[in-house]
């Protein structure tokens, strides 16, 4: 299978990482990619806006599947060009892109099948909206219905907070993300998040993930794109995971059928695990970042025929995923600076020094400078290990960082907490 692979972080060095394992592999290109995807993939540089170029590449290479990482491609409608051009794609269309593009649309989605989620209503006005805060009463979630980099989003502890977010949107502080605003009931929990592949019609379930986006310890300071993950999520029962599969994933994917926008590709389904079992939060179209590098990790199945699969619509022929039982835990490092400006072009050393088998040191926002890897985003490395518990895996991790020479990084120190408290 001759395998294109868009993207250029951490999670598209795990996805390189494990498709390179496949005996079904047969040119492996990624673009842009990095120096860690290098190490598995020709890494060419392609217009990933100019479909055409896209479209063009994979006719002259042959290439059978296109394999795409980050959302940004697919909301830009890459997957409808490349499968009008008769080539194989793993990635939501366009329109199954707004399932992670709008709030309210998902809400729609929600109400036509019964999935478990907050209550809502949605707004195009501050006055109405405001209104409806004031007789709901707080704690109560505002949102931006469009993409807001998680910005988009306040959990109002007050009435008055929740106003001052309303503001916030219809004054533009969001750009058209905020043009309507989804105000949600406040649900209680534990946070966890679960993956699917999918192919238009049915899922094939992979595993569960908790994550962190606090950039400090114990959860403080600004959010990030997430500073570290494991799988599995202790909080996901395998009776909450029937339920998720069952009430939440297929109902979403008959949903997006019958409107004739099936969905195929990567569902992340973010949920809140209460007192009513799992209820959607917010989904994503694609792997979460870093908790792909924990599932690829702990993934024992052959991956790129079940990608290829679910983008030709296959995935019932496709058996059950093979998974580690033992846990695996992702540390993310980066740059002094990130959330804000991170500091690019220090020297990161001692890399070759990591002989554990069992740690794996994806490669996200780094560069290659005179044979020397240099940071080149916020967040650069994750150190990922997997051993028979969690904590085993948490001290390996660590270890390997302290093997890292890397003067401007930083990391979380306290990864999986939550998970180590409940004695897992
Ligand atoms: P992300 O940065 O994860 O993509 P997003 O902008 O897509 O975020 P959501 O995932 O919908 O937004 O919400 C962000 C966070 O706000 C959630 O992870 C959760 O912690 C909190 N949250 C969202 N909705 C609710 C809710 N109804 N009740 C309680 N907390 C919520």
């Amino acid at each position: 299978i001759n395998t294109l692979l868009i993207g250029s972080g951490g999670r598209e060095h795990a996805l390189a990482w494990k498709i390179a394992q496949s005996d079904r592999l047969g040119r492996f290109f990624a673009t842009p990619g990095n120096p860690g995807i290098a190490d598995h993939a020709e890494c060419v540089t392609l217009d990933v806006s100019g479909h055409m170029a896209i479209v063009e590449f994979c006719r002259s290479e042959a290439i059978d599947l296109v394999v795409v990482g980050p959302e940004a491609p697919l909301v830009a409608g890459l997957a409808d060009d490349l499968r009008d051009a008769g080539i194989a794609c793993f990635g939501a269309s366009r329109e199954a892109a707004r399932l992670e593009g709008s709030k309210a649309f998902t809400k729609e989605i929600c109400d036509l099948k019964d999935v478990p989620t907050a209550g809502w209503a949605r707004f195009n006005n501050a006055p109405k909206a405001k209104a409806y805060v004031r007789q709901a009463g707080a704690p109560i979630v505002v949102k931006a219905d469009g993409l807001a980099a998680g910005k988009g989003v306040t959990v109002a502890e007050t009435v008055e907070q929740a106003c001052a977010a309303i503001d916030d949107c219809f004054e533009g502080v969001f750009g058209d993300a905020g043009a309507e605003v989804v105000i949600e009931d406040f649900l209680t929990g534990e946070e966890a998040s679960f993956f699917c592949l999918c192919d238009g019609k049915i899922a094939l379930p992979l595993a569960g993930a908790q994550d962190h986006k606090r950039v400090g310890d114990g959860d403080t300071g600004p959010n990030t794109g997430g500073m570290g993950a494991y799988s599995p999520a202790p909080v996901l029962t395998d009776e909450h995971i029937a339920t998720v599969m069952s009430r939440i994933v297929q109902p979403t994917l008959d949903g997006m059928a019958e409107r004739g926008s099936p969905f195929t590709g990567v569902l992340y389904a973010g949920l809140m695990i209460g007192d009513k079992g799992p209820q959607l939060i917010e989904y994503n179209v694609r792997f979460g970042d870093p908790e792909c590098q924990v599932l690829m990790m702990r993934l024992k199945s052959d991956l790129l025929p079940v990608l290829l699969a679910a983008a030709q619509g296959r995935l019932d022929e496709c058996k059950p995923l093979q998974w580690s039982g033992d846990p695996a835990l992702t540390v993310v490092m980066a740059a002094k600076g990130y959330p804000g400006t991170p500091q690019k072009g220090s020297e990161i050393a001692g890399l070759d020094t990591i002989s554990d088998e069992s740690v794996t040191v994806f490669h996200a926002g780094t560069a290659e400078k005179d044979g020397k890897i240099v940071a080149n985003g916020g967040r650069v490395l994750n150190v990922t290990a997997m051993a028979h518990s969690l904590s085993a895996a948490r001290e390996k991790a660590y270890a390997a960082i302290d093997r890292i020479q890397w003067a401007d990084g930083f990391y979380r120190t306290d990864i999986a907490w939550r998970a180590l408290e409940r004695g897992v």
